[in-house]
């Protein structure tokens, strides 16, 4: 069993579910860390249940590499494992387990490079950064950040080890996540003109929601992605307590995920405007009448030029270097627009195998990254 797949089996065993405390796991890498003279800094919670950790192997210098990973992994609950989610188990060329391509794989590996980092004597540091609440809408992260925007951590480049099956992910979507409050006017149902309906107000919104969605996906092709354009989405909706009355309140949760072209806080402007016009007209009538929408997450997109130095770098340490977009969301529109560091997508495993159950990573992932990061460590001490 390679370094990297004896890592991975034991932190597969942290059932690190973002709803959970990732204490355990982080304690774990600090005194790994620790065992080869690395410190570790931590950036908690507000309740101190969950942790970032940020550690520096080599000088304390400028340049150098971020590597980046999230502890947390997506619930199990609904779905049929037929493994142990939390004790790995190999099959064949196959490890199976939570959180195994993501994106555990990718943290074993770093944590397996650390002694061969540490020996090599680095003329550039490797920074590391571990986050929690990743899957939840890349929200542990912001508090680490805000300490190394003061620190100002700065390296050349960043590498976010998401399961690209080492292809370099160049591109991913921005997402604001909202809530749109939709107040009207009970009255009994059979008074239709004495109450205003919130849910057809909802229903309204959620037309403009689809003619937005629907002219964005005339306007822009990005073949880099699988939906090459920005979406919109409503996800779940709430209203209404009884079929005898008008309704007064209702409200549905709804997405923008949006290419880097595409400026997503004008876009919700524009809903905004819709709303507040919508609002406006029943008014008279019903002082009540309000569509009112609330952002409650939001990161950006990530976009890095075809032409870019990082693609260069990235590409020499890997076999094949072939640029692909990403469909899911990622940490690293974030790192890159709050460090103002460019930053890649690359790391082992597929997105096939995230978020299902029986999830699973190639061990023959494990040793491309392994090789990878082999090289990175020998480019950096060069
Ligand atoms: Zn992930």
């Amino acid at each position: 069993m390679s370094p990297s797949e004896k890592i991975l089996e034991r932190l597969v065993s942290f059932p690190t579910i973002s709803r959970d405390s990732n204490a355990e796991l982080i304690n774990y890498l600090r005194d790994y860390l620790a065992e080869f003279g690395i410190d570790s800094f931590l950036v908690s919670n507000d309740e101190n249940t969950k942790f970032n950790l940020y550690a520096v192997i080599g000088p304390d210098g400028p340049g150098g590499v971020l590597l980046s990973g999230h502890t947390d992994v997506v619930p199990i609950e609904g779905q049929d494992w037929t493994v142990a989610p939390f004790c790995a188990s190999r099959q064949g060329g196959r490890i199976y387990g939570r959180g195994t391509t993501d994106m555990k794989g990718f943290i074993a590996c770093v944590l397996a490079m650390v002694p061969r980092a540490v020996a090599a004597k680095l003329a550039e540091p490797i920074h590391l950064v571990f986050s929690y609440d990743e899957e939840i809408g890349c929200i542990g992260i912001r508090g680490m950040l805000d300490v190394l925007e003061v620190k100002q951590v700065k390296p050349s480049y960043c590498i976010v080890g998401e399961p690209t099956s080492m292809q370099i992910g160049i591109a991913h979507k921005g997402k604001i996540g909202m809530t749109c409050r939709c107040h009207g006017a009970s009255a009994h149902s059979a008074l239709t003109t004495e109450g205003l309906n919130a849910i057809y107000l909802a229903c309204d919104m959620i037309v403009e929601i689809r003619n937005l969605h629907n002219e964005l996906s005339s306007a822009s092709l990005h073949k880099e992605f699988g939906v090459p354009h920005s979406t919109l989405h409503v996800g779940t909706i709430e209203g209404g307590t009884a079929l005898n009355i008008i309704p007064n309140y209702c409200e549905f949760k709804f997405e923008i995920r949006n290419i880097e072209a595409d400026n997503a806080g004008l876009l919700l402007k524009r809903l905004q405007n819709s709303a507040r016009t919508m609002a406006r007209r029943y008014r008279n009538k019903f002082e009540a009448s309000d569509i009112c929408i609330e952002v409650f997450n939001q990161y950006p997109a990530l976009q890095i030029e075809q032409d870019a130095e990082i693609l260069g770098f990235v590409g020499d340490l890997l076999d094949n270097n072939e640029i692909i977009g990403i469909d899911f969301g990622t940490e690293a529109g974030m790192i890159s627009s709050r460090l103002s560091i460019p930053a890649v997508v690359c790391g082992p495993g597929s997105m096939d195998q995230g978020h299902k159950p029986d999830e699973f990573i190639l061990r023959s992932e494990l040793e491309r990254c392994d090789t990878f990061l082999s090289r990175l460590v020998h480019r950096l001490s060069q």
